[in-house]
């Protein structure tokens, strides 16, 4: 008997969420065309795939046309700058990425009669004036501020894609991603926890924005992709938050991560970036009830298997 393997797309798939996704959406059995422009992915994420007959990369800017020859089935639209550094770095691409780059994923997933998964994010909240964020919430965002580039350009994502869902029918997913944590995180990323753990790691002074007062609530990379796995195949069109309701101050976590890594690091407080979201937490109660999903890995363990993978990074 011939089995017919399911093929997925996932665009931005050398980046950190986009390679965990291929290796878990090959590991269930599925043909993977990955594609990436590498303006923040890396080759080195997906390099164990590269021996693989079920995985094909493609070298792709997905602002442009997307060619993809033969059937698809899922296309999961992950390509964009994600971390405010890189962002503001990048606030053009990140524009484009969001809506053109939507739109082309969208047109793909029309002409394959795929089901479409958009990675959209917590960002859509902006500095939440309701805590914990539920999906009802429409948000509270600067749409002129640094950060506007980025959770305006994922809002439009979200738009855009219901408007293919209900114009043209098409089956679609929005997960809301919170802030995510693991192994292939870039270390200069500029976020909390990569600058946290080679700061700790080297020695140097731990720079917490602001007062440290802040909160984010950080999920396990596993946990986080068995989340967005259970979505896809669910037949949820609204959005659904998945992250770890854990919530921490960004000084207790900086804390946190002297005490793992045994550090004589010292703890100094820098100026407090324009439009930080001062508090942020998922409300997962529709995840659990519709996705039966919750985190299951502690922080105290994920931050371990991190820490390990940043030390074997600063090593080479
Ligand atoms: N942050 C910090 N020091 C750093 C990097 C980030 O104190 O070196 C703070 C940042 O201002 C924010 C929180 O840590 O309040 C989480 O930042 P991150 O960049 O990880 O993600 P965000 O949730 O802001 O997108």
């Amino acid at each position: 008997m011939i089995i017919h393997k399911k093929t997925a797309v996932v665009t931005g798939g050398a980046g950190f969420l986009g390679s965990h996704l291929c290796d878990r959406l090959i590991n269930e059995g599925m043909k993977i065309i990955c594609i990436d422009n590498l303006l923040t992915g890396d080759l080195r994420n997906i390099s164990h795939l590269f021996g693989n007959k079920d995985f094909t990369f493609l070298h792709h800017d997905v602002t442009n046309f997307i060619h993809v020859a033969g059937e698809v089935d899922y296309i999961l639209h992950f390509a964009s700058p994600a971390s405010p550094i890189d962002y503001l770095k990048l606030p053009i691409q990140t524009l484009k990425v969001g809506s053109l780059g939507t739109h082309k994923a969208l047109g793909l997933a029309k002409e394959k009669d795929a089901r479409f998964l958009l990675a959209s994010t917590s960002e859509v909240y902006g500095d939440p004036a309701i805590h914990p964020q539920t999906e009802e919430y429409w948000g509270n965002v600067n749409p002129v501020g640094p950060r506007g580039v980025y959770d305006e350009a994922k809002r439009f994502g979200e738009s855009i894609t219901m408007a293919y869902h209900r114009f043209h029918g098409l089956e679609t997913r929005i997960v809301r991603i919170f802030n995510t944590y693991g192994p292939r995180m870039r270390l200069d990323d500029g976020r909390a926890l990569p600058a946290f753990v080679s700061q700790a790691l080297k020695g140097e002074d731990i720079t917490v924005f602001g007062d440290g007062s802040q909160t984010r609530s950080f999920c396990f990379v596993e946990d986080e992709i068995d989340g967005i796995y259970r979505l896809l195949l669910s037949d949820t069109t609204t959005p659904v938050n998945i992250g770890n309701p854990a919530e921490i101050t960004i000084r207790e976590f900086a804390e946190e991560v002297i005490k793992i890594t045994g550090s004589s690091s010292k703890i100094i407080n820098t100026e407090l970036p324009e439009d930080d979201p001062k508090i942020r937490q998922p409300d997962i109660s529709k995840a659990k009830e519709l996705l039966g999903w919750e985190p299951k890995v502690e922080r105290s363990e994920g931050l371990k298997i991190t820490i390990d993978y940043f030390k074997s990074i600063l090593d080479r």
